[in-house]
């Protein structure tokens, strides 16, 4: 059975810097088991009701503006897994979710950044799955939830967002700086909550976690950690495979959930 992974996908320079978080990324595929298919939580997919994508060919979105030349010229074409968007869509429905199923959307850089860096060769198929920033963890955990047969047919569910995420606080100049005070004692209480299975703290991260409004001002880069830890089932178990940060403020950490 596979695990389920919460990646944080960082700034779109991500692919392309030799920051920890890439080195981490790079390393990724190597220490998971391949999957079969792979469906991405991103946090740059943002609908008002759950959807899955199921395009012909999964086209890169370059969903983003200002960055260097390079960084437009990067191509994720993984097959798209329109098989996978079905069940994922039966399961949801199942779960009384619903979902509904988009058949022209493509790889966002939520999607790909991660992608590109853990399996460059972009030959496992890949669907995407929206986040409903209009609704809150206790949603996404359901979402989450709903999916968890399909760690057990060969899938690897990822949620793609961000540990933390307060675009007006990064310090372009001070890449590489150690953890602000608020933000390492944000990521401590959420890292010591996941690792203890406290859900309903996690839940209630907003009001519980130090300076949590802080470090998410909209929190849609949180949500996809949250459908992560669902779809790992019911007790699943926290592992926390990275941590570090970038730019001072934006949290690179990733988690394992497993049974
Ligand atoms: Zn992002």
């Amino acid at each position: 059975m596979l695990p389920t992974l919460f990646l944080s996908h960082g700034s779109p320079m991500t692919v392309l810097t030799d920051t920890p978080g890439h080195r981490f990324l790079a390393g990724l595929g190597a220490a998971v088991p391949r999957p079969k298919a792979i469906l991405m939580a991103s946090a740059h997919w943002l609908t008002i009701g759950p959807a899955l994508s199921a395009p012909a060919a999964n086209e890169t979105i370059h969903d983003f503006s200002g960055f260097p030349p390079p960084l437009y010229a990067c191509r994720y074409p993984a097959p798209p897994a329109p098989d996978l968007a079905r069940r994922a869509a039966g399961l949801l429905d199942d779960a009384g979710l619903g979902a509904a199923i988009d058949p022209r959307r493509g790889l966002d850089h939520g999607a790909w950044v991660p992608l590109l860096l853990a399996w460059p060769k972009a030959d496992i198929p890949v669907a995407q799955l929206a986040i409903q920033p209009r609704r809150d963890p206790a949603h996404h955990l359901a979402v989450g939830r709903a999916l968890a047969p399909l760690a057990q047919e060969g899938v690897l569910v990822i949620g793609s967002g961000s540990f933390t995420h307060n675009l007006g606080r990064i310090r372009r100049e001070a890449a590489g700086a150690t953890d602000a005070p608020d933000v390492a004692a944000f990521s401590e209480w959420m890292d010591a909550a996941l690792e203890q299975g406290r859900t309903e703290d996690l839940l209630a991260y907003r009001t519980r976690a130090p300076y949590a409004a802080e470090q998410h001002p909209t929190d849609e880069h949180l949500l996809p950690l949250y459908v992560a830890l669902g779809a790992a089932g019911e007790g699943a178990k926290a592992e926390r495979l990275h941590a570090s940060v970038d730019y001072g403020v934006l949290r690179m950490d990733a988690f394992a959930f497993r049974q």
